[in-house]
């Protein structure tokens, strides 16, 4: 790929904070600079004393150790995350505190306070040392968003045992490859989960997942509906029934600040999903450090993540980061449209929600759903929005801003990988406006350039690769079993820099907005196009609720673009009129050749667009390659094969 991605369209105008937040907020502009600037002159002095936050059962001889492309943070230290999260917190006064507030789809709800939690947490460790799990064997968690999976997943990181989350709604085949992959002796799954009222029956996908993995020897399971599923003798055991007979008594074991807390499969927007490998030491004081500043944690938050634990951001976001601040969080087991669109706003108003995380799938659903749903909610309680997993389209920005945040509440848009471990790039609310549409500066210890394929800088304004040019704390320690893929993917396409995978431009405040996936840009008579510019314009037409765009191979431009689009409720739309709105927008060259009006997108179990098979489509070819990370494979089916006039 070239250097430079061109982009003709208008800048956001910035979105400033309330006085009111900023006033309250805990970092204004020129303590994030101070902090910052410290961060970047002295990250050992800085993130010494951040650790320092934290429990050690001992300390570090150095703060970092840089072998490009291995970093070793806080070495020789000993220390324990779930200890962090939880016996740090009883310790300190917050026993009685609320830790997590669970709702389930039918409506039940569950609160665990700190010391409950913890108690669930100690016998769910000596359940695993039962079964013969020991430090550094791994174990896979197959499991819905109840509370049983974030007390697995904390079980898991108290005796050191790797945990493997692999999203509930993955099919056996991909279960089954990540049992394999990860070499897990042990599966942790439920006997059915709720989706939409329906009872999806995870326990025969795990026993079926089971038959192709060897490696498997234990399977405990979570009775979440009836606990009807059939028991293999031997192999099988209730979760109950094990916690019920565990001690209550567990030390938390010293791990090695290096030692790896999960493993945890990309979603595969792009292609062969991998295991992305966090440490214990490093993760935790990321994770600690980034939820604190860039949600404005306060004592009485109820911070709800709507990210299922089977993603980085449930892990980062839904279990360690606001646990490790004694934050109370909210959990929904179930999907946003079930009764219907209004259940996340009937959640908030029931619960008092203060900060809500989300991701711009979700929103612009809700955009698509209509305002009435959010309308019938009393949302007052919320003071603070995220988003995250995509670029926002200014539009779907500006409707969270205005509709759920009631023009009252900062939205931070927070740019950031599962290899990344933690948010990297975003605006702290309160210190700094917003760019609707921008991630924003980078967060702590973030050193973030914007260069070509030869690593060089391209000018404030240009596109060009999002590189990162130091290691930081919560950063990828390797790829599942294969060293070397991490090597190259990372550290070895751009020289002496940590390498995104990402298109990114930076503005003259020094604001990032990302692009999209570089594989993503287009390259049309020569200029670079993103994706969600185009996106974006389409998605700011009266009738288009979502919208993607991919090239298609021209003789003459090099590339062509072509968008897929849905329609608002009752809405049709003309062609031309639409090339016609985005040539306005962005400008001729970004006009689509081709328009395809789809009823939906083939999407990632997570939510994002994936553009390869939308490439094939657009190229008039079948469609192949891995679909096993695809959340509606009929959708392939139903996409228009010839577009719209
Ligand atoms: P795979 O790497 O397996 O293809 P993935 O990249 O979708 O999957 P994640 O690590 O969950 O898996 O997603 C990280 C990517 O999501 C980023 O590299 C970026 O492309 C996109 N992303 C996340 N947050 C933002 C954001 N706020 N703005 C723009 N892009 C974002
Ligand atoms: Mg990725």
């Amino acid at each position: 790929m070239t250097d430079k991605i061109d982009h003709a369209s208008q800048d956001e105008a910035p979105v400033f904070p309330s006085a009111e937040f900023a006033a309250s907020a805990s970092l204004n502009a020129e303590q994030y600079r101070a902090m910052y600037e410290r961060s970047m002159n002295d990250p050992e002095g800085f993130w010494g004393d951040i650790a320092q936050e934290l429990h050690w059962f001992s300390p570090w001889s150095r703060v970092l150790d840089w072998q490009e492309p291995h970093a070793q943070w806080f070495v020789g230290a000993q220390t324990n995350i779930a200890y962090n999260a939880l016996d740090r917190n009883v310790n300190a006064g917050l026993g009685n505190k609320r830790a997590i507030v669970w709702e389930g789809e039918n409506g039940e709800v569950r609160t665990f306070t700190y010391a409950e939690l913890l108690e669930q947490v100690k016998r769910a460790a000596n359940v695993l040392l039962n079964l013969g799990v020991v430090k550094g064997d791994r174990v896979t968690l197959y499991l819905p968003m109840i509370p049983e999976a974030a007390i697995a997943m904390l079980a898991c990181a108290r005796i050191g045992a790797i945990h493997s989350v692999v999203f509930g709604g993955f099919s056996v085949a991909a279960l089954a490859d990540r049992i394999q992959n990860a070499q897990s002796k042990v599966l942790i799954t439920a006997d059915a989960s709720y989706r939409r009222g329906a009872l999806v029956p995870l326990k025969g996908k795990a026993d079926e997942a089971a038959a192709h993995a060897e490696v498997l020897e234990k399977m405990l399971v979570v009775c979440r509906a009836d606990c009807n599923a059939p028991m293999q003798e031997g192999r099988d055991v209730y979760w109950h029934d094990a916690l019920a007979q565990a001690s209550s008594e567990h030390t938390a074991e010293p791990l090695d600040s290096e030692h790896p807390l999960f493993v945890l499969y990309t979603s595969g927007s792009t292609g062969k999903p991998k295991g992305v490998v966090h440490s214990t030491g490093g993760y935790m004081v990321g994770t600690y450090l980034t939820t604190k500043t860039v949600f404005d944690l306060k004592e009485n938050d109820l911070f709800w993540c709507t990210a299922d634990v089977g993603w980085v951001t449930g892990h980062s976001y839904t279990v360690y980061g606001p646990l490790l601040n004694g934050a109370s969080v909210l959990m929904y087991e179930g999907a946003p449209n079930h009764p219907d669109w209004g259940r996340f706003w009937d959640m908030v108003q029931r619960h008092r929600v203060s900060v809500l995380y989300t991701a711009p799938t979700a929103i612009r659903s809700f955009m698509r759903a209509g305002d009435s749903f959010p309308g019938r909610f009393d949302l007052s309680s919320l003071r603070l929005l995220g988003s995250v997993g995509e670029p926002i389209n200014p539009e779907a920005w500006r409707w969270y801003e205005r509709v759920i945040g009631g023009g009252r509440c900062p939205v931070v848009d927070t740019w950031w990988q599962t290899e990344t471990g933690s948010i990297m790039l975003t605006t702290l609310p309160g210190a700094f406006p917003a760019k609707p549409g921008t991630a924003g500066l980078p967060m702590f210890g973030v050193d973030p350039a914007i260069v070509t394929r030869e690593g060089d800088e391209v000018q404030d304004g240009q596109g060009g690769l999002l590189v990162i040019r130091r290691p930081w704390p919560s950063m990828l320690r390797t790829v599942y079993g294969d060293d070397a893929r991490y090597a190259k993917t990372y550290w070895g396409e751009i020289p002496g820099v940590y390498f995104a995978g990402d298109g990114a431009r930076k503005d003259s405040d020094g604001y990032i907005t990302v692009m999209g996936r570089v594989d993503d840009v287009l390259n049309v008579s020569g200029h670079r196009l993103g994706t969600m510019e185009i996106e974006s314009a389409l998605v700011g037409h009266a009738s288009v609720s979502e919208a993607a765009v991919v090239g298609r191979p021209d003789e003459l431009k090099g590339e062509a673009v072509v968008a897929f689009v849905l329609l608002k409720d009752g809405h049709t739309v003309d062609a031309a009129e639409l090339r016609q709105h985005v040539s306005t927008q962005i400008g001729a060259l970004a006009r689509p050749d081709a328009i395809y009006v789809a009823d939906a997108l083939p999407k990632t179990r997570s939510g994002k667009i994936m553009r390869r098979f939308l490439r094939q489509v657009a190229a008039g070819q079948e469609i192949s390659g891995d679909t096993s990370t695809l959340e509606d494979p009929s959708v392939l089916e139903r996409l228009a094969t010839t577009p719209a006039q």
